[in-house]
């Protein structure tokens, strides 16, 4: 059973050096008295908050850190061989918290989603049709509550999250731009993701500025995925009433030191309501989410971009590359490498 193992804890940008390949012998029968099932791993998902969970546990957070030493974990889509659970029967496709390696044993399976729909790729079931989906479904209409020509900024846009909200902004009749880190990112979520404007954040010495372009009468709804100078340079230009969810803040999971927010005040002024939230609040509304966005995939008025690293070796370089922008669309690892 191949495996990517945590080294030790990290602290500052994790590295690909930070995380071990090995390979374990696999009895592939379920050990005795678990009640759970043994799946094979199809594909798995390598997702920010893993940051968090890299590194030593100095304070309460709402997951655990991984253990060095121990296979890392994280969601994935894979298939049931074994089962001793009246509800999972071998065979059965499943997404939900697995393990980073070729063949795991899961035992609580609380929050395992058994897959229905697999006429659309598997692979959506770590994106589009996963917490990624949902994470952007719960966050835009449940936190933002948008209306018909409000106008949106989603930072990180090309990613696995916010190429959904601009998509979604878009058929709920916004005006929406986004910014990225190239100029292929940029030109994706012009021509493949509908939105009106986008922008490289790299390439702007004034972000202020530069969102004064684009919004020349302010923005209605925020949709936060990278904190730090862009929330401060957002908070100025918000209107009236606006609203910020707030998703993540990945310029900040790897410095010791939050940077500063100066422009807070404009929350008062202006009413802002900001809020944070997290998918696993939202689970339930998971049925509803892919009622919606099934047909929407189907009718092509949806799409949906990935980035496949192929064999669970790629699995750390693909990880690091998340701080890096390396990847383009959601990214995620095909765990047999052909
Ligand atoms: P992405 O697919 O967007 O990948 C991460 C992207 O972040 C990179 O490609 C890069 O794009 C950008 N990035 C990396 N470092 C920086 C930086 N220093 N400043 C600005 N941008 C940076 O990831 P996801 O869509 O999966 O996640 C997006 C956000 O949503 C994250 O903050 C994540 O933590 C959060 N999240 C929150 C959830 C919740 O329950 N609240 C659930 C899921 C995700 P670029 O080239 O554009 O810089």
């Amino acid at each position: 059973n191949k495996q990517v193992i945590l080294k030790d804890y990290v602290s500052g940008f994790p590295k690909e050096s930070d995380m071990l390949i090995t390979t374990s012998s696999v009895d592939l029968k379920l050990p005795e008295g678990s009640n759970g099932i043994l799946v094979k791993n199809l594909y798995l998902s390598c997702d920010p908050y893993m940051r968090n969970r890299m590194a030593k546990p100095l304070r309460p957070s709402y997951v655990d850190s991984f253990q060095p030493g121990s296979p890392m974990t994280g969601f994935g889509v894979s298939e049931v061989i074994d089962s001793r659970n009246q509800n999972f029967s071998k065979g059965d496709l499943v997404w939900g918290r697995t393990g980073w390696e070729e063949y795991s044993v899961i035992d609580s399976l609380e929050s395992l989603f058994k897959i229905q729909h697999t006429d659309l790729p598997l692979s959506y079931y770590t994106g589009i049709l996963g917490m990624p989906g949902l994470t952007a479904y719960a966050g835009f209409y449940e936190i933002c509550a948008p209306k018909k020509g409000e106008t949106v900024f989603v930072s990180a846009a090309s990613g696995a999250v916010g190429q959904l909200v601009g998509q979604f902004a878009k058929l709920m009749g916004c005006y929406v731009v986004g910014s990225a880190g190239s100029k292929e990112k940029v030109d994706l979520l012009k021509s493949k993701f509908g939105f009106d404007e986008a922008f490289n954040y790299k390439e702007e010495a004034d972000l202020d500025a530069a969102l004064k372009r684009y919004f020349p009468d302010g923005i209605d709804i925020y949709f936060e995925n990278v904190g730090g100078k862009m929330l401060d340079a957002v908070l100025t230009n918000m209107r009236l009433h606006g609203r910020i969810s707030v998703c993540g803040m990945i310029s900040q999971y790897n410095l010791d030191h939050p940077e500063g927010v100066h422009n807070l005040f404009n929350l008062i002024s202006k009413r802002i309501r900001i809020e944070g939230f997290l998918v696993f609040d939202y689970y339930h509304l998971y049925d509803k989410f892919l009622e919606m966005v099934i047909p929407q995939i189907k009718q092509g008025k949806i799409v949906y971009v990935e980035d496949i690293a192929r064999g669970l070796e790629s699995g750390p370089e693909a990880l690091v590359g998340l701080f890096s922008g390396r990847n383009v669309g959601k990214q995620l690892i095909a765990v047999d490498p052909q």
